[in-house]
């Protein structure tokens, strides 16, 4: 067993060769960092499971009342995602959850949290971030899924989504909930709208776009 080979190779500070006490200790440690990272990720993506979420944008939100600086989250779901299920089977639907979910990490930034908010629908928390940005983030992550190709027993297959954005500026008291509904409301848009889309819960200032027309800005979010 590789993990046994590992363990044998760590030097008990005691000096004591095949030490049975260190081995018990460097497996404790092992599992302890297992339960640590799974008690606050989810296994299937590794993204931030609903616990941590709820708890961090709790937090962010809290910031962004005591600084003043805006915070946004993105609510993503993949659009016709039963279908791969009825399709390819259960677990082709999990590989693919598994390859969305790892395109769409490499395209946010290290400080977000990309979060499974449950099933296909994913919560990405962008603390410190206006409106604009994020609908521009979010964008990103839609033309990246848009345009990867997949391919599912060997049949190439193309898959959209569509995202629900808002900002919180610490002006009202909503909570982590109430700002979720509000993303869940721009989403519900998105999906009613065709699909495949971004849709904000109101427009960002105009000294935001720089020198965009209403109708530019408009166009932004498709
Ligand atoms: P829409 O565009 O309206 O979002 O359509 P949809 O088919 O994506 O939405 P619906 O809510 O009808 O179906 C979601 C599907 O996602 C059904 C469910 O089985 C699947 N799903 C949710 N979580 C998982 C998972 O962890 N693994 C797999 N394989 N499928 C999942
Ligand atoms: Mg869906
Ligand atoms: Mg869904």
């Amino acid at each position: 067993m590789p993990q046994k080979t590992q363990m044998n190779k760590e030097k008990c500070p005691a000096g004591i060769r095949d030490c049975p006490v260190y081995q018990d200790y460097i497996a404790l440690q092992k599992a302890y960092r297992r339960l640590k990272r799974f008690s606050i990720k989810d296994e299937l993506t590794g993204y931030y499971n609903y616990s941590f979420l709820m708890a961090t944008l709790g937090n962010e939100m809290e910031r962004t009342r005591r600084s003043g600086l805006p915070c946004c989250i993105i609510l993503a779901d993949i659009d016709h995602f039963k279908s791969i299920n009825d399709k390819f089977g259960h677990e082709a639907g999990n590989l693919t959850l598994k390859t969305i979910t790892g395109l769409w990490k490499q395209n946010i930034r290290q400080v977000d949290y990309p979060c499974r908010y449950g099933g296909e629908e994913f919560l990405f928390i962008l603390p410190n971030e206006k409106l604009f940005n994020a609908i521009h983030t979010a964008e990103r992550l839609r033309k990246k899924l848009a345009r990867h190709p997949l391919y599912l027993k060997k049949q190439p297959v193309r898959l959209t989504s569509s995202f629900g954005v808002c900002e919180y500026n610490g002006l009202s008291h909503h909570s982590a909930n109430e700002l979720i509904e509000k993303a869940d409301h721009s989403l519900y848009q998105a999906k009613q709208t065709g699909r495949n889309r971004t849709c904000p819960d109101s427009l960002p200032p105009p000294a935001d776009s720089g020198q965009l027309s209403m109708a530019e800005r408009m166009a932004l979010f498709k």
